[in-house]
């Protein structure tokens, strides 16, 4: 079939919206309507980055209608609203078999190779082969994607906010709940207030922590971080936060610090801050050529924990469901983090506002498609 996408055809240049062929879905994968799709600060990165393969269509973050499944699929069926996940897992690699489903071995490679999961492409132009982005290519009309990238929305579930679901949102859900396994009356920092950041205080707030504390360079950030349910904040840029964080914990530091900025200055700090016993959670991706310096001194005898979290350690068929219902409920919040609502011939506008310092980026734009249900 021959749809509308956005395609990038070259590193750092805009985004061109033009006819693109779309093939039909082989055996295990699923041809999703795209309502709507979220635009990602991994896409402005993956847009800049010069080992993306291209041409490609990307966008991770999308939602949208079942319109046509594979002889195979057993999970989704025609009519089905689903939220995507840019991780699906096969079932029988190591980490799965071990319950690690974030940790797939399968979805890794065609990830890097611009593939969907047999390693091949339904997508092209002119002849000439059009590559997948993490599996879904979702800045488009329609995409075919992976049944384990399908996840079965709860009734009544909008699908702009659902958009959101399988990325940022169950990451940062997911660092906090699944992750650092928040406790009712703890006490919990997050460092690095954005799209991430905020829905891991989202989290801890669910969770019951009695107080969360936002840390950010950002006094604007830290402001919105108080109307998702922080507690405190520190602006990390004027005081030194781990001492900031025992001042306001009894002087013992938190139960659970979750890292979301990237930054291994701030994941140190987050480290200072844990209490005994604690534990540390990085969920942002740090620079490759970096290295994590922690202090020694006593560091058995503090018995704390510190973890990498990938996609916020979540089982997509089991969190996005249960973050729907949240929202549906009024208990998590995602209107809020609807910044703007565009058509595909603006994405370019929404690329162009993360190279702004002073734009709000806790939250997203949402490219909408259109169609039922959005
Ligand atoms: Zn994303
Ligand atoms: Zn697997």
């Amino acid at each position: 079939m021959n749809m509308k996408a956005a395609v990038m055809l070259a590193a750092g240049q805009p985004l061109v919206v033009e006819s693109v062929e779309l093939a039909s879905p082989k055996a295990n994968e699923v041809l999703v309507k795209i309502v709507a799709t979220g635009v990602c600060h991994s896409d402005y990165n993956a847009l800049h980055d010069e080992t993306t393969p291209v041409p490609t269509i990307l966008g991770h973050e999308g939602a949208g209608i079942v319109v046509e499944v594979g002889s195979q699929v057993k999970t989704v069926k025609v009519g089905d609203r689903v939220a995507l996940s840019w991780v699906p897992y096969c079932g029988t690699c190591e980490c799965c078999q071990t319950g690690k489903v974030n940790l797939c071995e399968s979805a890794f490679g065609p990830m890097f190779a611009g593939t969907l999961l047999d390693g091949t492409s339904r997508l092209s132009r002119g002849g000439q082969t059009v590559y997948h982005n993490s599996l879904l290519s979702t800045f488009a009309e329609y995409a075919v994607v992976p049944e384990m990238s399908c996840v079965k929305l709860p009734e009544g579930m909008p699908l702009i906010q659902a958009s959101l679901i399988g990325c940022g949102v169950a990451t940062g859900y997911g660092a906090a709940v699944r992750a650092a396994r928040v406790e009712p009356g703890s006490y919990v920092a997050v460092f690095g207030i954005g799209g991430v950041g905020v829905n891991a205080i989202q989290g801890a707030r669910i969770c019951g922590a009695s107080r969360i504390i936002a840390c950010d360079v950002k006094e604007k950030n830290l402001e919105i971080a108080k109307r998702f349910g922080a507690t405190h904040t520190v602006n990390v840029s004027t005081v030194d936060a781990a001492e900031a964080i025992r001042e306001l914990t009894d002087g013992h530091g938190v139960h659970a610090a979750i890292d979301c900025s990237g930054s291994t200055a701030a994941a140190q700090s987050a480290w200072k801050a844990t209490r005994k016993g604690g534990t540390t959670v990085v969920v942002g991706a740090f620079p490759s050529h970096k290295e994590l310096t922690l202090p020694a001194g006593g560091f058995h005898r503090m018995g704390k924990t510190l973890k990498g979290s990938f996609y916020g350690d979540v089982n997509p068929f089991r969190e996005f469901p249960i973050i729907a219902r949240l929202y549906l409920e009024g208990k998590f919040q995602l209107d809020e983090l609807v910044l703007d609502r565009i058509p595909l011939e603006d994405i370019n506008k929404a690329f162009a506002s993360f190279e702004d310092r002073d734009a709000v980026n806790v939250g997203r734009t949402v490219v909408v498609l259109g169609g039922d249900g959005a």
